[in-house]
């Protein structure tokens, strides 16, 4: 698997540009997407990413661990035993209750260290975060708490990808008549965060102060609809090459289960990667690869290590041909949307997958 450093800086910069004046917080959750944490958080760190968003603690801290020195959030729910490594890492930690606003409060008063906290206010996707209609209590808590700075305030969105505006709209409401409290007290609005990729290409009264792109980064709009907004470059490709051919007779069938008959002879070549290379099973008899420059169907269903595809009568390929499973080859390509549509899942599904075994070169 090749990931391309340089696509990284080029999408960064698209987003900055389409962004305008909000500051950026790329999203390097799950291995950035399966492109490698470390080596994309390096190089947004030396593009000038305002602040880093990663699901877990432990994400936080192999940064640290390695001389990320960026300003780092911790997007998901934090447990109290947690605390201490949050302060002692300086990562910034997300408060989703009133009570974790007191219990990061506590925990940094007998540390003798101050807490960077974000509210975290639920306004319809009902993950974490405190309800909208009830989050008055958990802002002043936090405007109380006397070892706490509130360096950010977001929420998430359920439905930005989709065409329909109407929930996207009733979330960014909630949102901003909830921090509206801020501005009641006469005390500074902390940094208000809440645009994921599908928010950030399609509504843009959701950038406020800064925007989470995970997805968009890495080279892809959620949606092949939203495609057209931000010209943007793949990272991610797989390569492979021919190991086998051989001649399949008409009648005969290929692979487990025998879920293909050849319906003439024809010419098929095995491929060394499968769905234990996170290459989905379900693309059996459904996907194509690239050779040659040109589409070419998988048949029969692909084995854990190794799979089918199917030349033609006439086709040819010698052993040692590149095959694309990802990316470009001549004039066609395949991407992860494309493969999502096939499988019924979603882009980030697939990049995650692919990347879970592959080993991975980075370059520039
Ligand atoms: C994953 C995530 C994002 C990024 O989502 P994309 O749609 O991939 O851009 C932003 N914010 C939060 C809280 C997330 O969990």
């Amino acid at each position: 698997m090749d990931v391309d450093l340089s696509a990284l800086a080029h999408n960064y910069a698209a987003i900055k540009r389409h962004v305008g004046t909000a500051s950026l917080m790329p999203i390097l959750k799950a291995d950035a997407y399966g492109h490698g944490l470390l080596a994309c958080a390096q190089e947004l760190e030396s593009l000038g990413a305002e602040m880093f968003g990663v699901a877990f603690l432990e994400e936080a801290v192999s940064l640290r661990h390695y001389g990320i020195k960026t300003p780092i959030l911790a997007l998901g729910g934090v447990s109290g035993r947690q605390i201490a490594r949050f302060l002692e890492n300086n990562i910034d930690i997300t408060a989703s209750s009133k009570m974790k606003v007191e219990l990061i409060d506590e925990m940094a008063g007998s540390l003798g260290a101050r807490a960077r906290i974000h509210l975290k206010i639920d306004t319809g996707m009902e993950r974490i975060g405190t309800h909208h209609y009830s989050a008055d209590a958990l802002i002043e808590t936090a405007l109380a708490a006397k070892h706490c700075d509130i360096v950010g305030v977001f929420s998430h969105f359920a439905c930005s990808e989709t065409s329909d505006k109407t929930f996207t709209r009733l979330q960014l409401e909630r949102f901003l008549e909830t921090i509206s409290l801020f501005e009641k007290r006469s005390v500074p609005m902390p940094m208000r965060h809440l645009a994921n990729s599908g928010a950030i290409l399609q509504h843009l009264d959701t950038h406020l102060d800064m925007v989470r792109p995970g997805l968009l980064l890495y080279g892809y709009s959620p949606t092949r609809a939203l495609e057209s907004v931000i010209s943007l470059k793949r990272m991610m490709s797989v390569r492979s090459e021919v190991v086998f051919f051989k001649v399949v007779r008409q009648g005969a069938v290929v692979s487990y289960d025998s879920t293909w008959t050849a319906t003439e002879d024809t010419r098929v070549v095995t491929i060394p990667a499968g769905y234990g290379d996170g290459y989905a099973r379900q693309l059996s008899n459904v996907g194509h690869v690239l050779i040659g420059g040109e589409r070419k169907p998988i048949v029969g269903n692909i084995c854990m290590d190794q799979f089918m595809v199917d030349l033609g009568p006439d086709g040819e390929a010698y052993n040692g041909d590149e095959v694309v499973l990802l990316g470009q080859q001549g004039e066609e390509s395949i991407d992860a949307l494309e493969l999502a549509e096939r499988i019924g899942t979603d882009p980030r599904d697939v990049l995650l997958s692919l990347a879970l075994r592959m080993p991975r070169r980075h370059k520039r």
